[in-house]
């Protein structure tokens, strides 16, 4: 079926209004009418073509929510007018080792990602939440918990489960003293998982102007990285650091913060290679690791813990027609802390 959406046509060009085909519900699929679609830093990378992968026309969006319009005869986990979910996931071949322990991300078959990737149904490209509905497979939606605000929830979908789960892998918990980098999407939710499972929280920001949010969302301390005494002074110390940033940054920075067998984590994507001096992972020994997303059960684990202890995003709502500028300003981490695109306004 024909749908609105937006769309890049090469990596020079602002986004604007393109129509797409949607397929009509297959028995599995629930059709989703898209509410509220957040704006990751990963679609202005893809729109860009930043990461030199990029496949045009391109509909990001990959943190979407909205309510099931329709559902295929074979689908029992929802009905029409529930709230439902799709994130960075459409698909997988749902039988290999990954798939089997839940890390669909990591399918050895291939994981199906929501925008700009081969669709084996249309046998085109799959197209993100910059539109007004979205089909998929009721393995790949998630529910939402009804006590969340809807649109602070569409950002759990990438921001949440990306900085939830290296977080749950690499132990942060009450005893444990843990650093995040760059308050931004995902770090602004890096913060408040950390402070949620009780480790002992530390910000690192570029931004002065976000010291006192950054308490307020659940830091302990908040250090400007720019400040060599202040970093100096946390040397050795981390159990665990979870790094969001975007673009160039020195990670050899944060290796030296690390304890003895402790972890600096990469999450945030630069599209270059980032140097690492490779005596700061010798003495002490120390781990550089990555990760990616997370898998559908641990997608709704997260979201359920986000219902129990009323944890969403901060976000400023848009229009859809307000994007480029939103971009924009992602590039100069002027946004508290994430943009949502209200998709009502995708008509006009
Ligand atoms: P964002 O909202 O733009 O936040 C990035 C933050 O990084 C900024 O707010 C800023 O924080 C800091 N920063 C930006 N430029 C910097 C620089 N030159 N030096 C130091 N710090 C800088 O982006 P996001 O949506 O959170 O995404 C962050 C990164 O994660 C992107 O590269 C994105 O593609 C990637 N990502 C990865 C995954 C995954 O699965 N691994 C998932 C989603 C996104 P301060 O102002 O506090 O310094
Ligand atoms: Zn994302
Ligand atoms: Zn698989």
């Amino acid at each position: 079926m024909p749908t609105r959406a937006y769309a890049a046509q090469s990596a020079t060009t602002p986004l604007g209004p393109f129509t797409i085909e949607r397929r009509e519900p297959l028995p599995r699929d629930v059709e989703i009418d898209i509410l509220f679609c957040g704006v990751c830093h990963s679609d202005l990378h893809f729109a860009r073509n930043e990461w030199g992968m990029t496949a045009y026309p391109l509909v990001p969006g990959h943190e979407i929510l909205g309510r099931v319009s329709r559902i295929g005869r074979e689908v029992t986990r929802f009905k029409v007018g529930d709230t439902a979910a799709v994130g960075c996931i459409v698909d997988s071949c749902r039988s290999c080792a990954s798939c089997r322990s839940g890390l669909e991300q990591f399918c050895l078959g291939g994981a199906v990602f929501s925008y700009g990737w081969p669709d084996k149904h249309s046998g085109g490209m799959t197209f993100g939440g910059y539109s007004e509905k979205i089909v998929c497979d009721e393995a790949f939606t998630l529910k939402v918990p009804t006590n969340l605000d809807p649109a602070r929830a569409a950002p759990l979908l990438c921001a949440g489960i990306t900085t939830y789960s290296p977080l749950r892998k690499w132990g942060a918990a009450a005893g444990k003293k843990v650093g995040v980098v760059g308050l931004g999407g995902l770090g602004h939710m890096g913060v408040k998982f950390a402070h949620a499972m009780g480790a002992h929280t530390v910000l690192f920001t570029t931004s002065e102007g976000k010291i006192a949010d950054g308490k307020r969302l659940g830091a302990d301390e908040v250090v400007i990285s720019r400040d060599a005494q202040a970093m100096a002074g946390h040397a050795g110390s981390f159990d665990l650091i979870l790094d969001t940033v975007s673009a160039d940054h020195d990670l050899n920075a944060y290796l030296a913060l690390l304890k003895l067998d402790a972890t600096l984590v990469v999450v945030g994507a630069p599209p270059n290679p980032q140097p690492v001096n490779l005596f700061g992972l010798l003495m002490p020994r120390r781990n550089l690791s990555g990760s990616l997303i997370g898998g559908i059960a641990q997608t709704q684990e997260m979201l359920d813990f986000c219902g129990q202890h009323g944890i969403a995003c901060d976000i400023e709502l848009i229009r859809m027609r307000q994007i480029n500028e939103a971009y924009e300003r992602m590039l100069r981490s002027d946004v508290k802390y994430r943009f949502v695109i209200d998709m009502a306004s995708i008509k006009g």
